[in-house]
């Protein structure tokens, strides 16, 4: 006999991950199934970052939904640390883009108007060379200015991976790794999702895949047109503190090493680094913090974002087959808040709400007849 649940979320990243503990806390029955470390895994290989401030440049409604999960990320920190004794680090002291000319300030400061404009005050602001001096130190002479956003914030992605894992296994979830999902079984609310010779059912199913998705989408009436977008990251050895903040392309973690980024590659399936995108990567944020100079990097490496044609998110309801679900994003760290406790009940419940309305695949050209 298949073994039957609630919910099945397809997918053990960070969005599949923040989505099943959100529907196990709410007491429902639900299995992660996930392929494992042979997988393109974006959740295992992020910047961390919770970042608010240019998220939903033509489109509010992702810019609101980004504000609602920072403001809902302080509950899913306390709760996962309190049901499993994993603190993911969360800090939420504001974060900067620092701007190293002019050009770079005006260009920012036509996003953050154009946010504002659009969708709302959420105190972003440009500040000048001595009003971002006065709070960061150590700041090259480059640094022309920068946008300050007071909720910007980070968290640790692998305690935050780690800590979901485990407050499922504390609410008796099905976690299950190495469990590539080859085949669903649809008919609407009744889910047969096959691994090899296993079966598991259910009346709801997610599909959480990351870059997955778009292959498993079409088996339950769903279009999840994603593609793999490159980012490196270079770590440094431990440093004193001396950033509390969050930035667009650096931030110091909880142990005291300085995690740099960020490019944007279109390379395909590709997950090899490239010594020329981690010496631009080095050097900006070295024009930046000049003492970086000094620093020995200890790791780096490259992963795929998960992305949709706009880049904004996808989540729906099947129309072929109610019951069935997308849901993917390319800031899943930042979206961890509302895909837990918000996203999740509403799943469980049945309906999404209409706020979402704007996140369907309806606004992609619709794929080609299987
Ligand atoms: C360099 C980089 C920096 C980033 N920085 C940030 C940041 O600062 N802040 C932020 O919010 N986001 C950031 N992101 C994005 C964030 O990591 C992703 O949004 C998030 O990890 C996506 O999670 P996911 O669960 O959709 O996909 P993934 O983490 O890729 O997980 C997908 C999972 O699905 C499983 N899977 C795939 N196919 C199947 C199948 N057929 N059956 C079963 N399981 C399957 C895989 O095993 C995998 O575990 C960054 C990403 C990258 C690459």
């Amino acid at each position: 006999m298949p073994a039957s649940y609630d919910l099945i979320v397809i997918g053990g990243g960070l969005v599949g991950g923040a989505i099943a503990w959100g529907a196990a806390a709410q007491g429902a029955s639900v299995a992660l199934l996930d392929e494992g470390d042979v997988a393109f895994r974006a959740a295992r290989g992020n910047f961390g970052l919770v970042w608010v401030q240019s998220k939903g440049a033509g489109m509010p409604p992702y810019a609101h939904w980004t504000r609602r999960s920072a403001e809902l990320w302080p509950v899913l920190g306390n709760r996962l640390a309190n049901a499993t004794g994993v603190d993911v680090a969360l800090e939420q002291p504001g974060g900067f883009a620092f701007c190293l000319s002019d050009q770079e300030f005006e260009d920012r400061a036509s996003i953050v108007q154009r946010m504002h404009n659009e969708s709302g005050d959420i105190g972003t602001r440009m500040l000048g060379r001595a009003e971002v001096r006065a709070m960061v130190s150590g700041l090259g002479d480059e640094v022309v200015g920068a946008s300050f956003c007071p909720i910007d914030g980070h968290a640790s992605p692998l305690y935050l991976l780690r800590a979901l894992h485990a407050g499922l296994a504390a609410l008796h979830a099905d976690y299950l790794p190495g469990r590539r999902v080859d085949a669903i079984d649809a008919a609407p609310s009744n889910f047969t999702v096959r691994c090899g010779l296993e079966r598991f059912t259910s009346g709801k199913v997610v599909i959480a895949a990351g870059l997955g998705s778009r292959d498993l989408a079409p088996m339950v009436g769903l279009n999840m047109p994603v593609s793999p977008l490159q980012g490196q990251v270079v770590v440094t050895e431990r440093l004193r503190p001396f950033l509390h903040y969050a930035t667009h392309c650096l931030r110091q973690t909880a142990e005291g090493t300085v995690m740099l980024g960020d490019s944007q590659e279109d390379v395909g399936f590709d997950i090899t680094t490239r010594v020329a995108v981690l010496q631009r990567i080095a050097a900006r944020n070295a024009r930046i913090f000049p003492a970086l100079k000094e620093a020995s990097i200890i790791r780096m490496w490259a992963a795929l974002r998960v992305m949709s044609p706009d880049g904004f998110p996808i989540y729906e309801q099947s129309e072929r087959f109610p019951g069935a679900f997308a849901a993917t994003c390319h800031s899943g760290v930042t979206l961890a808040g509302a895909h837990a406790l918000d996203l999740a009940p509403a799943i469980l419940a049945g309906t999404l709400p209409d706020r979402l309305d704007a996140f369907t695949s309806r606004r992609f050209p619709a794929p080609p007849p299987a």
